[in-house]
């Protein structure tokens, strides 16, 4: 029942595994491509209401790979293409376009600060980058001379400013509209080639680039075109609301890939707001709203049912989902399904879910290990496999987990063992029946609304202040967010620094999510004999008074 292996002490998923293309010589997007769906509606602009269909998306998808393909851009196989901008429809256009070429994604999130980009950039080396108008002032200047730029925006909107800046070369919509040149050369895309290169801080220190292929990618379409029930061929019948950032794994699997292979129907969008999201529930008929738990707190806290129109699915993932809040939410919308989805970036997603109500009545679990995946339960401190029901680190295996860490071999040794099981660092155990249950977090991560905050970049941040001798970030409980940092700081001797000039400190130099939201002055921060900070103490310190 629990797909349990007592001799070899691995859980097999319960589900059917999907079937896998055999043919190296295949691309995620020539895959997605031969589903057509040709007149069924791929995408809706939230805010204009301007529709594109299947047959529209794959046409703009084919001209702007010929147009990155010639010269100015000559976009080739294994060059980086960057895209920094909020979701928008033309987002899964410049992806698909450059993935097609062999070309490697690299997104960034839109709040991060201009220094946050430089490092991504610095790292990632990418030849072009699509943006928008607001965010240009973000992108580096001198360090990548050779930066081109394509705006993720029409080249006309009198609702846009204008721009004069000299690395613009073009804009999506006059890229897409190039006529497509089927003969033109193209360089041999293998499912072994990278796709994407999202950034994840994994289970320690700062932030590195997760390399992830066509296969994984081909695969996690797959699981996600059988997650959600779709008819493959027709078109599917669900209207999603695209509320999660395209630039997170998240977003990109679910709205900007796996989605489009589904034939259904996605409303785009560009940044969260409840009174937006509500009316766009209603105007476009919205039956499916993947979201991630804040929304969730804010749809529950309402004093009153908020009109959720044909909205019958609500998926939550990316951080944990307590039981007070699905009963909250059962409560005010008894209507309206809950379902969970728990991965990471580092496994391109979706490494189990809840697909049914009835999955989900189990109160509190990440649902049923994905198709194709193998999973194990280890003891941190023996490492030894552990059977059903008992609580360790989360291993898993299956075709959509990353390749390793971009240029940095010692985090991909730590992380993916030699026979390909991903390290989760996060705490959890698997019941008699087969159901994942995520306890607690063993990695360093800090998780504010979904967002990744990695502990280790704001202590080395903190480590810059004159008067700052040692300090430890760890993650603070919040009903709303989840979590935020909160700073243990050993002052120097004498120093008067108050915890105002702390968080103000860190809230100049960092993007809006991962400021310091709470501080407290110690005398030492307590360390293993390595000399590894115990966060676990100093979680437990934190919250002992809740
Ligand atoms: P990211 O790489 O940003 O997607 O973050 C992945 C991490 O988010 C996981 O390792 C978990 O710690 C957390 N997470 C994602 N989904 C869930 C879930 N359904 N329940 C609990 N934690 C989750």
């Amino acid at each position: 029942r629990s797909g349990y292996c007592a001799a070899t002490r691995v859980f097999r998923s319960k589900r059917a595994d999907v079937p896998l293309p055999a043919d190296p010589d295949l691309d995620v997007v020539t895959f997605l491509a031969t589903r057509r769906h040709s007149g069924v509606v791929a995408l809706v602009d939230a805010a204009t209401g301007r529709r594109t269909t299947f047959a529209e998306l794959w046409r703009a998808v084919a001209g702007a790979a010929t147009a990155l393909s010639a010269p100015p851009f000559s976009l080739r196989k294994g060059h980086v293409a960057l895209i920094l901008s909020p979701n928008s429809v033309h987002f899964p256009v410049a992806a698909l376009a450059a993935m097609s070429l062999g070309a490697v994604v690299t997104t960034a999130n839109p709040l991060n600060t201009a220094a946050e980009i430089a490092k991504q950039v610095a790292d990632a080396c990418p030849v072009l980058a699509f943006t928008t108008r607001d965010l240009l002032p973000k992108l580096p200047r001198s360090a990548q001379a050779d930066l081109k730029i394509i705006l993720l925006e029409p080249a006309h909107d009198h609702r846009l400013p204008t721009t004069t800046d000299p690395r613009i070369i073009a804009t999506i919509d006059e890229i897409s509209a190039t006529t497509p040149n089927p003969s033109r050369r193209r360089d041999r895309v293998t499912q072994d080639d990278q796709a994407t290169l999202l950034y994840s801080s994994g289970t320690t220190g700062p932030s590195k680039g997760v390399v992830a292929t066509h296969r994984s990618l081909i695969a996690m379409v797959q699981i996600v075109m059988t997650r959600f029930r779709l008819d493959d061929s027709a078109g599917a019948t669900e209207t999603f609301l695209c509320t999660v950032p395209m630039f997170h794994v998240y977003g990109l699997v679910a709205f900007a890939t796996g989605l489009l292979g589904c034939g259904a129907t996605v409303v785009v969008l560009s940044k969260f707001e409840l009174p937006e999201m509500l009316r766009c529930i209603t105007a476009y008929g919205v039956t499916y709203l993947p979201l991630v738990p804040p929304i969730l707190v804010a749809m529950v806290a309402h004093p009153k049912p908020l009109p959720l129109g044909q909205l019958r699915k609500v998926l939550s993932g990316g951080a944990p989902l307590s039981k007070e809040l699905i009963e909250g939410f059962r409560d005010k919308y008894p209507r309206v399904e809950i379902l969970q989805g728990y991965g990471l970036t580092e496994s391109t997603a979706i490494g189990a879910s809840t697909d049914s109500a009835e999955e989900s009545r189990r109160y509190g679990t990440a649902g049923l290990l994905s198709p194709n995946t193998e999973a194990k339960i280890v003891d941190p401190d023996s490492g030894e496999a552990l059977p059903v029901n008992r609580t360790g680190e989360l291993w898993i295996r299956g075709p959509y987990v990353m390749k390793g860490y971009f240029k940095n071999a010692e985090a991909t040794q730590s992380t993916v063992t030699p026979d390909g099981w991903l390290k989760t660092g996060d705490l959890c155990y698997i019941d008699e029946d087969g159901y994942l249950f995520v306890v607690d977090r063993l990695k360093e991560l800090i998780k504010y609304k979904g967002y990744q905050v990695p502990p280790a970049e704001l202590e080395a941040l903190l480590l810059t202040h004159p008067d700052v001798t040692d300090v430890a970030v760890i993650p603070f409980p919040d009903r709303e967010v989840g979590q935020f940092p909160m700073a243990y700081v050993v002052r120097k001797k004498g120093s008067n620094l108050s915890a105002a000039e702390v968080m103000e400190f860190v809230a100049k130099q960092v993007a809006p999510y991962k400021k310091v939201r709470k501080v407290a002055f110690v005398t030492d921060i307590p360390k293993n004999a390595s000399g590894k900070i115990l966060r676990k103490d100093l979680i437990k310190l934190a919250t002992s008074k809740l």
